[in-house]
Parts: C-alpha cells; structure tokens; sequence
C-alpha cells in the first residue's frame, strides 16, 4: 500500500468525556449512523470514527491524512489516555477495526504498530487502575478504609486491585457474580442496602444506565470512571468523575510535556512504518517484505493465543528481529540485482503474482 493511499486517511472525532448515558446514547447513534463502514472507537474521552474519504459530518473535529494516522496511534498507544500509557485503549482500538474493510485495517495495523513499538521502548507504570491514585491525589482524601467498586468488567478489576494495593478493603457489586471472585462480592440489587463506604467507585459499562446517588450507600467521595458517567451527581468534593481528572492532567507542565515527547517519538515510529508499507509493490524488495510482513503478522495472532504469558510486545520484538537478521543480506543483494532478475526471485515467496 503506498503512503499516498493514506493522504485520504480521515478522523471525525467528538469529545464524549464524562458524557452523561442519553446524550453518549445519542452521539453514538449519529456518529454510527454517519459513518457507515468506518471504525468507531470509543474510548473514556472520545468517539472517533476513522474512515477513508471526505466526510460532511457535524465532527467538531475532524483530522484527515498523516494527522489522522498519528492520533489513531497515538490513542492506540495511551497518550490520549487520562493515565498516561494505559494498554486497555488498545484492546478497544483493535476491537474497532476487527471487522473494518481490509484497507481500514491495513491503517490501523500500521498505528497499532507504531503504539506497540512505543510502548516497547518506554517504562510505562500505570495502568487504569492508577485513576484511583489520580482521583484520591486530586479529593484530598486519603488511601484506606471500605472502598465499593461497581462492576468487575476490565476497569473494575484493575481498581479493584488498585484499591487493594492501596490498602483498601474491597468489596465488589455486579450484576452477576464473577466465577473466582478476588473480593468481597455482592449482587447489584443488594447495594443499596449495604453500610457506609469511605469510597465508591463507578466502573460500570454503557449498559448500566446512571445510578442515582440516594440509592447508594453513603459515601465520603464518589468516583465515576464509567462512559458515559454511572452517578447521577455533579462533580465536586466529594465527586470526582474523569474530566475533573483531565482538566487536573492539563495544568501539569511536565505531564504535558512527557506526553508532548512521547507523541514525537511516537510520530518517528510512525514514519517508519509507513516508509516500509510505502515501498511500492511492484517493487521487489517491497513486495517481499510486505509477503514476509504479512505472515510475521498472521503468526504472530497464532503465537499471542498459544503463549498467552508472553507480552506481545516480546513476541513482537523476538520475530521482527529474526526475520531483520534473516532477511538483511538477502534484501541488500536483491536490491543491486536486475530487473528481471530479482523479480523472478521475489516471485518465489510472492503469493499469485
Ligand atoms: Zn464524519
């Protein structure tokens, strides 16, 4: 795929953080609606949808070519995120485009790459689970006492973990019981009825609707991380909800700063690979990098399933520098070869061409 093929690359994107359940409701459906065929990421501060192609929408933002690539990547690799570097983003980025047209999937593969070499190379220590931190950090209050996590989805069960380092003691609601339940588990219905907490976390998903704050137990502080918000309340001292938690990110230089680097970097990765997918394919050495490419990546898929306990940005780095060192000498010689020549020796790995 050449790098122009990406000049049409486009993002529309709204900004839902802290969105309250009707009006993310609503903006899911006309963003979905407008976009048909595109992916649709959602994530704790936006809804974009990337696709290819000029677009009329009512985005109130919209970024198309290089830019658009780069903030895909960028979201991809957490530094859109509230905790810098969190890798649960990826997961919702790569179930977005699972099942986009091929060309939206070559793009996002590129940007996916380009998030997991950064994160390869940079000691990133937080995960969501660190909004807890933030969120006492910015309420005063401090660490210990009875926290309530509402929801045991993927943020639930990294704050409740989070809380548990923190010295909290756990208790953990959902509508259904978890099969090995690390805390203290009670149904959903049954909140209402519980004693006081010090703190209570939201951390249910789209589906829960808002929870208004009379049928909780009483609490010192209410921290909402569900999109859209779980608590029917307005931020303040004894509520804080994601955007309190960004606008806080804001006014910190040197957070922006480090964001501002990584970006950098990210953006140099980035280019990278796009000069790699850019080689022409009628290019031979390209075309026989990119077939090679494409089975590294086929097995790498197979590989994250059979050794789940390997990062896979170990198994990443592992097969990308095998087939460096296999592939460097071959590529060089192929290169000062004839035409013909090297393409005749391309076509052996070439499939149908
Ligand atoms: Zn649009």
């Amino acid at each position: 795929m050449a790098l122009d093929a990406f000049s049409e690359f486009r993002c529309c994107a709204w900004r839902t953080v802290s969105f309250r359940a009707a009006e993310m409701a609503a903006a899911r459906a006309e963003i979905e609606g407008a976009h048909p065929g595109d992916a649709i990421v959602v994530s704790c501060q936006r809804l974009e949808a990337y696709g290819f192609g000029p677009c009329d929408c009512a985005a109130p933002e919209q970024v198309t070519g290089l830019p658009a690539i780069e903030r895909l990547a960028a979201v991809a690799a957490g530094l859109e995120s509230v905790v810098l570097g969190e890798d649960q983003v990826l997961g919702q980025v790569r179930a977005a485009f699972k099942a986009a047209p091929r060309e939206l999937r070559l793009a996002a593969d590129l940007a996916i790459g380009a998030a997991r070499a950064l994160r390869a190379e940079t000691d990133f220590d937080s995960h969501s689970g660190h909004l807890l931190d933030k969120a006492l950090r910015l309420s005063t209050l401090q660490p210990g006492g009875r926290l309530l996590v509402l929801g045991v989805g993927a943020m639930g069960k990294l704050v409740a973990s989070r809380a548990n380092e923190l010295g909290f003691q756990v208790t953990v609601a959902a509508r259904r019981r978890p099969e090995a339940p690390s805390f203290e588990f009670v149904e959903l219905g049954r909140v209402p009825s519980l004693p006081a907490f010090d703190v209570i976390v939201g951390c249910l998903g789209s589906g829960a609707g808002e929870i208004a704050p009379r049928v909780l137990p009483t609490a010192r502080l209410l921290i909402d991380l569900g999109t859209p918000r779980n608590f029917n309340v307005p931020s303040g001292p004894g509520a804080i909800a994601i955007s309190d938690m960004l606008e806080d990110e804001q006014q910190r230089p040197h957070a922006m700063a480090r964001r501002r680097k990584l970006r950098a970097r990210l953006g140099e990765l980035l280019k990278e690979r796009l000069s790699h997918a850019a080689v022409d394919s009628r290019n031979p050495v390209g075309a026989l990098r990119a077939e090679i490419e494409a089975i590294r990546q086929a097995e790498l898929i197979r590989y994250r399933r059979l050794h789940p306990g390997v990062p896979p940005e170990v198994l990443d780095a592992i097969t990308r520098s095998l087939i460096e060192k296999v592939m460097h000498q071959p590529t060089a010689r192929l290169k000062s070869l004839d035409a013909d020549t090297a393409r005749e020796f391309a076509g052996l790995f070439t499939a149908g061409s």
